[in-house]
């Protein structure tokens, strides 16, 4: 099996006293085995909460609704080769538990999300690998030590009884990496790892990454708001708008000639180095609007220069397959069978 983890349809809502939120509303995704996908869009479309939902990490009042959570495993340590649907796992269940950390591990913007202050970091890394691994503290001890050397922590023999408090940022987050490690997940999925870091060690835990995908060859889901950091290291991209996937495919393709109209904009938005447009062009007009006054029709056309009165604000844009495995939610696609607007080829 090439793909590891599908996403079918999958709905997260969010109660609130304005009514019901739908934060993620019907996304599909695959995420393949070795590969990294990358989901992409402005604050508050959903994307952390596509992460949160894929591990049954939702809380009240959030709840996933709908849809399912395909995990094919393939039978390591002589199991059988076997396809879970976490979706249909309680967010306690003791087989969801399992996953995480031991299928699927996650990691987030704010390593103190996963690390104690208080705790010297060879314990908690300890702890972790204790978890789903039968051995000795020292065996495990000596684990730790071996993937703080991994995560490139300088001196991982004195470091390994360091507090997370003596440590900069950037090294937090290789020891959160190195946990998240810890038991070989075939996926990690990475919420903004470095988006609170400065620039130089945002590239530097950057390439980690990059790095430890390869040589393990795991699969990684990147969530990002940067075009710049997926071009790095995506092989596929998922752009998302409003809780709604509207763009997916291979990463070359997308950027290169973006179809939906949001993804266009988004790479117009994108400022070109070493050149003229340094600023962040206003690109996109308008803003997002509240998801709890989500347009009828298609999420986008408030924003969107390409609208069809009569059509956008009507119909919800279905998924549309086009070339290399590219998939498009919008109106002005599929129906005949291509493009229907010549809103083809990249921006001018
Ligand atoms: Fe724009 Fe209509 Fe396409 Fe939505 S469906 S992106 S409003 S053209
Ligand atoms: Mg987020």
């Amino acid at each position: 099996h090439d793909v590891l983890l599908e996403v079918k349809g999958l709905r997260t809502h969010f109660s609130t006293d304005t009514g019901e939120v739908r934060a993620v509303d019907g996304v599909d995704l695959a995420i393949r085995r070795g590969r990294t996908l990358c989901v992409v869009g402005e604050s508050g479309c959903g994307k952390s909460v596509t992460a949160r939902s894929i591990l049954q990490l939702v809380e009240p009042p959030g709840r996933v609704v709908g849809g399912q959570v395909l995990l094919h495993r393939d039978g390591r340590g002589g199991e059988p080769a076997e396809t879970v649907d976490l979706a249909a796992l309680g967010t306690r269940d003791r087989r969801i538990r399992q996953v995480r950390g031991r299928d699927i591990a996650m990691i987030f913007q704010e390593p103190m999300a996963s690390l104690s202050l208080v705790h010297r970091i060879g314990n908690q890394i300890g702890e972790a690998i204790r978890v789903h691994n039968p051995v000795s503290r020292k065996e495990a001890r000596r684990l730790g030590i071996a993937l703080l050397a991994q995560v490139g922590i300088p001196g991982p023999e004195r470091l390994v009884d360091a507090y997370p408090f003596q440590m900069s940022g950037g090294m937090r987050q290789r020891v959160m990496i190195a946990m998240a490690l810890s038991c070989e997940p075939a996926l990690l999925i990475a919420d903004e790892p470095t988006t609170a870091l400065d620039v130089t060690t945002q590239a530097q835990i950057l390439d980690l990454l990059a790095e430890l995908q390869e040589t393990r060859g795991m699969a990684m889901m990147f969530i990002t708001h940067d075009m710049g950091v997926v071009t790095e290291i995506a092989d596929d991209v998922a752009v998302m708008y409003l809780g709604s996937l509207v763009e997916k495919g291979p990463v070359d393709d997308v950027f290169h000639a973006p179809r939906h109209p949001y993804t266009r904009a988004l790479l117009e938005s994108v400022p070109r180095m070493g050149g003229a447009r340094r600023a962040r062009l206003p690109a996109i007009r308008g803003s997002v609007p509240d998801p709890a006054r989500r347009p009828s029709g298609c999420v986008f056309r408030d924003r969107c220069d390409h609208a069809m009165p009569g059509r956008c604000d009507v119909t919800v844009p279905p998924p549309v397959a086009l070339e290399d495995g590219r998939q498009v939610r919008c109106l002005l696609y599929g129906g005949d069978g291509g493009p229907a607007r010549g809103v083809q080829g990249p921006p001018a």
